[in-house]
């Protein structure tokens, strides 16, 4: 099979998930269309709830989609419901596992799963590659959380799918297990494999991907690649505190993007590309205000949305 340009393609994608005891019917996709570009690593960024894992699971075949059409591999999903899913290797956002297996145990069913030959299997190569080959005959519950985690990404693997799919990696992983996961993924990528994954960290998604997609509510509000994504943010808030609390924004500062708070404090947005803050801070002092304290303010990837679902409207 040759390759095709894009790993998944979904187009109008719904889901709409019955209502259930108390629970009302949610609306958790709203109609999204998608090209994840082959050979890269791609963000699907968006905070709890807007419909990452539901996106992820309708590619896994583990929720049903409402309606609209997704492509795994150039292979529909619908029509080739087993070849497309064997494009894919999907790592869940919970760590699933039999406590009573071993990694070499549990890597031999998952590749008997995939019917993969024993003869083609790859069970310890994947265990060193992930940093478990001294764990292959421990009992998967003596395995620390990161351990785990790490498992579930060589069972995803056994079957070398040309496509990775990580849902929340390092969702309650430690900072340390966190970088190592992220330095195993971009081998990953070095090696061929296209990786998409779901994060609600802005710095996990601009470390890693190479495009980002925000999802929020459902809808995808941004898809870009990720610098021309952080240009975006690029927006900062300086707050002043005067030594006296202000009446009015002087004359001469009123050329700022500047407002005046009740508290009688400044708040200035400026594009951290564009101003230095020193240069601000001059401004401010020849107007003639002497400063007690400041701050800034990074965008909130919320702030972000907010930015850009009204940049739309
Ligand atoms: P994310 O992974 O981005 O946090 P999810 O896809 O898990 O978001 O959830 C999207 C929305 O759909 C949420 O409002 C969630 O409560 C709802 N949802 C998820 N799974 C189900 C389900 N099985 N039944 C009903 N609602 C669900
Ligand atoms: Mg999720």
């Amino acid at each position: 099979m040759s390759a095709p340009d894009y790993a998944i393609e979904v187009e109008n994608l719904e889901k709409v998930y019955a209502a259930s005891g108390k629970m009302p019917e949610k609306r958790a996709l709203q109609s999204i269309s998608l090209k994840i570009p082959r050979g890269s690593i791609f963000g699907l960024l968006g905070p709890n709830g807007a419909g990452k894992s539901t996106f992820i699971n309708i590619l896994a075949g583990l929720v049903t989609k409402t309606s609209g059409t997704a492509r795994i591999w150039d292979m529909d999903i619908d029509q080739h419901p087993r070849a497309s899913r064997a494009a894919i290797g999907v790592v869940n956002q919970e760590i699933t596992m039999d406590p009573f297996f071993t990694p070499e145990e549990a890597l031999e069913l998952q590749a008997g799963f995939y019917g993969v030959p024993k003869g083609q299997r790859r069970t310890l190569e994947i265990l060193d590659a992930v940093g478990l080959a001294d764990k292959r005959d421990a009992y998967v519950r003596q395995l620390s959380g990161g351990m785990k985690r790490r498992l579930m990404i060589a069972k995803a693997l056994v079957h070398r799918p040309p496509v990775l799919i990580l849902d929340e990696p390092t969702a309650g992983v430690d900072v340390e297990l966190r970088r190592s996961l992220w330095q195993y993924v971009r081998r990953l990528h070095d090696e061929g494999t296209t990786i998409i994954l779901t994060t609600h960290y802005l710095e996990e998604a601009e470390e890693l991907c190479d495009e980002i997609a925000i999802v929020n509510h459902g809808e995808i509000i941004a898809c870009e690649p990720t610098p021309k994504l952080l240009a975006r943010m690029d927006q900062r808030i300086l707050k002043i505190q005067p030594r006296e609390p202000l009446s009015a924004v002087p004359e001469s500062l009123k050329h700022l993007d500047i407002r005046l708070l009740k508290s009688g404090e400044l708040e200035i947005a400026y594009r951290n590309s564009e101003t230095g803050i020193g240069r601000l801070l001059e401004q401010v002092r020849e107007a003639g205000i002497s400063v007690a304290d400041l701050s800034t303010d990074q965008p909130k990837l919320e702030d972000v949305f907010v930015a850009m679902t009204t940049e739309a409207a």
